[in-house]
């Protein structure tokens, strides 16, 4: 598998490490929300069957965060774009 950073070009995977699910969400306000949230937040996830965003760093190259579309089913690749540009 290759993806291809907005900054490096198309690099093998083996130039990246996968962080997790980009698509949750730190709750705001740590000690004021609700504990469910935290659970939530930790614990819960999607189990997508098909497009899922995920978090990965460019850690042999430009040292990018970046948020990878990839469909589950095939393993294609259908975007990336610089984490911070999703802010
Ligand atoms: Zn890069």
């Amino acid at each position: 598998m290759r993806i291809a950073c907005p900054y490096c070009g198309p690099r093998g995977l083996e130039e990246f490490l996968y962080h997790g699910d980009a698509s949750v969400r730190r709750p705001e306000d740590g000690g004021a929300v609700p504990d469910q949230a935290w659970t939530d937040y930790v614990y819960l996830r999607e189990n997508a069957n098909g497009p899922h965003r995920e978090l990965w760093y460019h850690h042999a190259g430009c040292h990018a965060w970046l948020v990878v579309t990839r469909d589950l089913r095939s393993h294609d690749i259908l975007g990336v774009t610089a984490a911070r540009d999703e802010a």
